[in-house]
Order: structure tokens, then sequence, then C-alpha cells
């Protein structure tokens, strides 16, 4: 995490999860998971996130709501898909008002796997995105001719690939299928 200069920023939307993950999302606060011990800190303001934590499918009631949060964002920002239904739909993407996982609207930095997503595949998933968040601050310095374009080579991640956090489950479990169509972070 050296190459964080900054604290990041999480806002968390449950899109229409059947509130497992966002348990798990909560967990990570509580004392046991500690998530702001790596300075990550929960704001329910897009305009102050920089890690945009989505929960749950994507419906036909919530598309714009995703959509517009998204956009409040400030650049550069960073998606975090968290459990199997916000990757791909999970167990509800046949449903007839479910259009799929988040990146059937807003483009997905890393996919988090499970169902529920466990707080340490969460957390994984969070600081991974911290690498990706690093990469696209580094272009956009570059971009500006800033100096500040030495914080891009910190970090071995692709910036324009998706990442899949490894699986958290018990190892007879089978993970649970992502967007892909295969099994997502087999440990
Ligand atoms: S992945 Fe599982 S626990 Fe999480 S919202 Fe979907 S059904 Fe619920």
């Amino acid at each position: 995490m050296s190459y964080v200069t900054k604290s990041p920023w999480v806002i968390h939307y449950d899109g229409s999860s059947c509130n497992g993950c966002d348990i798990e999302v909560l967990a990570c606060l509580t004392p046991m998971y500690d998530v702001e011990r790596f300075g990550i800190i929960n704001t329910g303001n897009p305009k102050h996130a920089d890690v945009f934590l989505v929960t749950g499918s994507i419906n036909e009631q919530n598309i714009s709501v995703v959509k517009q949060r998204y956009e409040q964002m400030p650049e550069p920002k960073i998606v975090v898909a968290v459990g199997i239904c916000a990757t791909s739909g999970g167990v509800f993407r046949e449903c007839y008002n479910i259009k799929g996982g988040v990146d059937t609207v807003i483009p997905v930095d890393v996919y988090v796997p499970g169902c529920a997503a466990r707080p340490e595949a969460i957390i994984d998933g969070v600081v991974k995105g911290l690498g990706v968040l690093a990469e696209k601050q580094a272009r956009m310095a570059k971009l500006s001719g800033s100096a500040k374009t030495e914080t891009a080579t910190d970090t071995e991640q692709e910036p324009d690939e998706a990442i899949e956090v490894r699986y958290y489950g018990k190892v007879d479990e089978e993970p649970a299928v992502g967007a892909s169509g295969e099994g997502k972070g087999e440990a």
C-alpha cells in the first residue's frame, strides 16, 4: 500500500442484494476486521468517494441510481463488485427485472466472488483495487503534466484489466460462478 498517497474513501451501494453481502461489508468496519487500519473510510457522499462498492445485481429500478452515483464520483475512481450477484446477477440473473451484474451499466475494476462475499475477500478486493486507483492517478498526472508520475510504477497490475479476488470460502465449497461463466478467484 505504499503507493497510496491518501486515505481511500469508499461508498457502498446495495443494488438489489439479499443483504447477505451488505452484512459482510458492515463486518469489515467492526473491530474484528477494522478496515480503517488501512485508512479506508466509509462515506455516504459520492463526491467524497474514490471506491464504489456495489452489492447485489442491477435491476431496472436502480440502473439510473448506479450510473448517477458513479458519475458523481470524482476521477480517478474504481468500482468493486462484491458478491456473485454484483459480478453476474447471481441466482437472480434469470429474474424478469434483473439486467445482470454491475458491469452491465458501469465499468468494474475488481470482482469479489462469494455468496456471501467474506470480509477477507471484500478487504482484499478494495486493497487490490487501490493498485488500479494508483494507476489511474498516475495516468491522469501524466496527462496533466504533473510530476506525480512516480506512483505509476509501484504496482504490477495492468490498468485496463479487471481483477478477480481469490475465493475465501471453505476448500470443499464450490466457488460461485462469475460474470464470465467460469469459477471466479478459485483458491
Ligand atoms: S451474493 Fe449471495 S449473499 Fe450476496 S447479495 Fe447475492 S444472494 Fe445475497
